[in-house]
């Protein structure tokens, strides 16, 4: 058995970023249990969920928030993640999470915590500055939270033990980091027993590592990008698609299309997108070898009609899903709640253990 496990913040719908580098592997994960052939058949135990603890560190209004989560869980879904092959929960109503972070925050390194990168992208400082050079300003907007997210995060993936964890380059990272904090405290609290608590989880990194926004393709596209335009929404209709593509910034190079993601960000994006959504095999400057006579208009109706295909349907499902009202979130939530609370109350058990804390009958 291999147990998957990774989480999304329900900081608006997914993106085809998202889709592309994590959920369409969740959802192809889920088939491979169900695969009719014993040959493409795999025990996979998969968890699922949204990281709603993780979006507090983003200021919203209450109801924007609950709004969020609603529609992330939709959208998961929609995707055709299924609650009875898949566990599908709320970070926050799983209260272990917290817990652990409090524990592992004893084995977290501030230094280590100091040279992660996300801290500084989203307070806006260079991904070289260190703590000593923020000034009065950057260090009152670096909140607690978002200095130890990767200790959460951590604590997310710790309690569940998986084997794998399928998520986008971006975060990395943090996965590296949690392998560490997993070591640390093994050798810590765990040398003199039996088996160390907690084993190292390995990334799944999908072949869409990293896709980039459309209004600035030396930025990653993300769901907290003010920029509607800037993404795709799984959740788009075909029209908007096309619109949003058919605005991406590019480049006026003169000649035939090259793929070359240093000087011509934009176009390579477009054919990296190209590549993911019809899951071809060649590489990207294969495909735009093929396409040197397309004209860069050509190229974006192209993509957009790819995208559209392969986004087909999923639109359809998630307005039926909020049309019907709360319910089918709410039953898969249910289940999903009650295989993550099992496995971590029982993770717990052994952190609790591990450490000296009390243990009750
Ligand atoms: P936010 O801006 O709120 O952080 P996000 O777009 O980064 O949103 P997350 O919820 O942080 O989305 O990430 C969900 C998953 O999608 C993660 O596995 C992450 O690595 C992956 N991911 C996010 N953005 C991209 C991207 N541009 N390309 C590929 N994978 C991505
Ligand atoms: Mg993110």
């Amino acid at each position: 058995q291999r147990v998957i496990f990774s989480l999304i913040q329900p900081t608006g719908i997914p993106h085809l970023g998202n889709y592309l580098g994590a959920l369409r592997r969740w959802k192809e994960l889920q088939d491979e249990k169900t695969a009719p052939t014993k040959k493409r058949r795999r025990n996979n135990r998969l968890i699922f969920g949204l990281a709603d603890l993780h979006s507090l560190t983003l200021k919203q209004d209450r109801e924007v928030r609950r709004q969020n989560s609603r529609q992330t869980f939709a959208s998961l879904l929609a995707l055709g993640l299924d609650p009875n092959r898949s566990a599908l929960f709320l970070q926050s109503q799983i209260q272990e999470h917290a817990e652990l972070m409090w524990i592992l925050s004893n084995v977290a390194s501030t230094g280590y915590l100091s040279r992660m990168t996300q801290w500084k992208d989203k307070i806006g400082v260079g991904k070289d500055a260190s703590m000593e050079q923020l000034d009065e300003k950057a260090r009152e907007k670096l909140k607690l939270s978002l200095f130890s997210y990767p200790v959460l995060q951590a604590a997310d993936i710790l309690l569940y033990r998986p084997n794998f964890v399928p998520v986008g380059e971006d975060q990395l990272q943090h996965v590296e980091f949690t392998r560490q904090l997993a070591r640390s405290f093994n050798s810590a609290y765990a040398r003199d027993l039996k088996a160390p608590t907690f084993n190292l989880p390995e990334v799944m990194l999908s072949p869409a590592k990293r896709i980039m926004s459309l209004q600035q393709p030396e930025k990653k596209m993300s769901k907290s990008d003010p920029d509607v335009n800037s993404r795709i929404l799984i959740t788009d209709a075909p029209d908007e698609i096309r619109n949003k593509i058919r605005k991406a910034k590019t480049d006026s190079v003169e000649g035939p299309l090259t793929y070359d993601p240093e000087k011509r960000p934009g176009v390579s994006n477009l054919i990296e997108i190209l590549k993911h959504v019809t899951r071809s095999s060649k590489s990207c400057e294969e495909i735009t070898q093929e396409l040197q006579d397309t004209t860069l208009g050509a190229l974006k109706a192209l993509v957009a009609e790819e995208i559209v295909k392969n986004l087909d349907g999923i639109k359809e499902k998630y307005d039926a899903i909020v049309a019907a009202g709360d319910k089918e979130i709410h039953s898969a939530m249910v289940l999903g709640t009650r295989v993550a609370r099992a496995k971590a109350g029982n993770t717990m058990k052994h952190v609790r253990e591990a450490v000296g804390l009390y243990v009750p009958e």
